[in-house]
């Protein structure tokens, strides 16, 4: 029998088979799920055109915390990453581009100072070629182990994302769910166009914490990216079965033409 997996949202089981095969999104009430980096990448690169950027990062402790390294090892193991976010490059429609994918499986997307360096490094990268940057979003925010440090990333990718400007180079992002707290207000919503993805969370402080500080109830689907496309935070919801060709068109109109020729 294969594997089954039960909807969080509409509570019907599937067969995993079944599911992975609407892009990992429910075929009755449109839950997506989480995609790893991995799947995320080839459901919108052409064929094997993702190479990722060789990982050449020491481990940094800034602030000597107790734990840290293992917490790192630990996640390692778990998500099958280095990092946080997987960077690398791809054409898509035959247009390169520089792609970032965050995992929030990985110390729940946390932005410490290799997932800043990793992302500002793409980007620079994106300017340098004057290839597109991509970038999926999924983050807790800034990684509380390194303290100051992980704040420090907030500048410093807000700042690659100025040098992409600079260069006339678009930047999309795309949020995933959850995308909260520095990434969020930093590059996460710098880009040329912010795309979403449905029933995303997306803001800075979880609702909970801002019920808990205002002490009101907030309106319903508050931080949704419904809510935040409506409000004029995010550009469009996309749904993942047209993610590659909405890149795809937005590579193609900000790019020109014969950009692949
Ligand atoms: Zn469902």
């Amino acid at each position: 029998m294969s594997k089954q997996i039960q909807c969080p949202s509409c509570h019907r089981v599937f067969d995993y088979d079944v599911v992975a095969s609407y892009m990992k999104v429910c075929p009755k009430c449109g839950y997506h799920h989480r995609l790893t980096p991995a799947e995320r990448i080839s459901s919108i690169a052409d064929g094997n055109s993702f190479a990722e950027f060789p990982f050449t990062y020491a481990f940094p402790n800034p602030i000597g915390l107790e734990g840290y390294q293992e917490k790192i090892s630990q996640s390692r193991d778990k998500a099958n990453l280095e990092e946080a976010v997987i960077t690398g490059e791809c054409t898509i429609d035959g247009r390169p581009c520089v792609v970032a994918v965050m995992s929030f499986d990985f110390m729940g997307g946390s932005m410490g100072s290799v997932v800043g360096e990793k992302i500002a490094e793409a980007m620079i990268e994106g300017a340098l070629r004057h290839e597109p940057v991509i970038i999926f979003t999924a983050s807790g925010g800034a990684r509380m182990q390194e303290g100051i440090f992980s704040l420090m990333q907030m500048a410093k990718t807000s700042a690659a994302a100025a040098l992409l400007e600079k260069s006339l180079t678009p930047l999309f992002i795309v949020l995933t769910h959850p995308t909260t707290g520095g990434v969020t207000a930093s590059f996460a919503m710098l880009g040329d166009v912010n795309l979403a993805e449905k029933g995303a969370l997306i803001g800075f402080a979880g609702p909970r914490v801002i019920e808990g500080t205002i002490g009101e109830k907030l309106p319903a689907g508050f931080q949704s990216a419904e809510f935040q496309l409506e409000k004029g935070f995010i550009d469009a919801i996309v749904a993942r079965e047209d993610m590659k060709k909405t890149l795809s068109f937005l590579i193609r109109v900000h790019m020109g033409e014969h950009s692949n020729e």
